[in-house]
């Protein structure tokens, strides 16, 4: 009974035709670059809106709700039985208005009533620089048209970023990784990288190892407050060559007698250096 009539207010009386109308939430796909840089979405919509024909009241035009006669119009209705305790007075919401105080004799032939029909609208939608998967965007006021010509809800975007063919994103850091042969990361090279911001050279320095990484500040994703950007952490992974032709071949071994190479004693240490190395490097940013 009192969850019927709103315990909140213990309000007794006939309960309003009028109520707030449903939160609504839609996914929004972004690209990466969308979400570093932020971006404005046109938004189909389909949601309830307030029906014209009868401005929300429910009635057919020229009609209008009238007092409920069952409980003239008080939303209730009591009943007194006699008990062994005495007189019992108990009241139940009136079944002829469902507690409303009022009937619509005549509803409106537009939205059967409920004083809403369907809709499709178009919204156009900003998004900010810096969200990521599961972000949320309030829109207040662009949910859902309450019964009777109620308020509207609210309408949450929630964003749901596609995965990118170069990128992965860690928080608003950007991780890659390039490959690149034993020869050049013994001899330092450029290598050209489509970052968000465009075309740019990587420097490979003489003497980089494999999983080393190299942290291109600021080319990473806006940070959705206080401004200022991620980086961009590109990680080596040095290629051995293999299929060697009989003329690389002598040169790779000339080239080990060279170094004092040919039989090599290796440096053993605990664990996974190379791996922790790695892990380390892509914690620290470098
Ligand atoms: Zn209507
Ligand atoms: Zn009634």
């Amino acid at each position: 009974m009192d969850a019927f009539f709103g315990a909140a207010s213990g309000q007794r009386g006939p309960r309003s035709r009028t109520r707030r109308g449903q939160d609504a939430m839609i996914r929004l796909e972004i690209t990466l670059e969308e979400a570093a840089f932020g971006t404005t979405k046109e938004l189909q919509v389909d949601t309830a809106v307030t029906c014209t024909t009868c401005s929300g009241e429910g009635a057919a035009p020229g009609t209008s709700a009238q007092t409920c006669d069952m409980c003239r119009g008080k939303g209730e209705v009591s009943q007194v039985t006699r008990s062994f305790l005495g007189q019992v007075m108990t009241s139940r919401p009136c079944p002829q208005c469902q507690g409303f105080g009022t009937v619509v004799p005549t509803p409106c032939p537009e939205c059967a009533g409920d004083g809403r029909v369907r809709a499709r609208r178009t919204l156009t939608v900003k998004i900010p620089a810096g969200v990521d998967n599961g972000t949320r965007i309030q829109l207040a006021g662009e949910g859902e048209v309450g019964p009777g010509g109620g308020p509207a809800g609210d309408l949450y975007v929630e964003i749901a970023e596609t995965s990118h063919t170069v990128f992965q994103r860690r928080g608003d850091d950007l991780h890659c990784t390039v490959t690149i042969p034993m020869t050049a990361a013994s001899l330092g090279t450029q290598v050209p990288l489509q970052t968000l911001d465009g075309l740019e050279e990587v420097d490979i320095r003489p003497g980089t190892q494999s999983g080393q990484s190299i942290p291109l500040h600021g080319r990473g994703i806006t940070h959705l407050r206080g401004g200022g950007r991620g980086d961009l952490i590109v990680h080596v992974e040095v290629q051995t060559p293999t299929k060697l032709d009989a003329e690389q071949e002598e040169l790779l071994r000339r080239l080990a007698v060279l170094r004092g190479e040919e039989r090599p004693s290796g440096q053993f240490a605990p664990g996974q250096q190379g791996l922790f190395s790695r892990l380390k490097d892509a914690f620290n940013g470098r």
